[in-house]
């Protein structure tokens, strides 16, 4: 992984080869979030954030996410 200056330190675990990529640029730099009880998907490249109603696992949001069409 590229550091740039300014990067903050926390290292990001990027989604598997198994998941499916950002439905809306195409990114694999996709980050599963846990916040509030619930998990969402963030990605790193266009922003969006995809949350699912009831994944309060991340199990059930994987579920979900790979679940769409294409
Ligand atoms: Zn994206």
């Amino acid at each position: 992984m590229v550091r740039r200056s300014g990067d903050v330190t926390n290292v990001k675990t990027y989604i598997g080869e198994q998941e499916q990529s950002c439905p809306f640029c195409g990114s694999r730099k996709v980050t599963i979030e846990e916040k509030d009880g619930i998990c969402f998907y963030l990605c790193d490249d266009c922003g969006a954030v995809i949350s699912f109603q009831g994944s309060e696992e991340k199990e059930d949001a994987a579920r979900c996410w790979n679940r769409r069409a294409s």
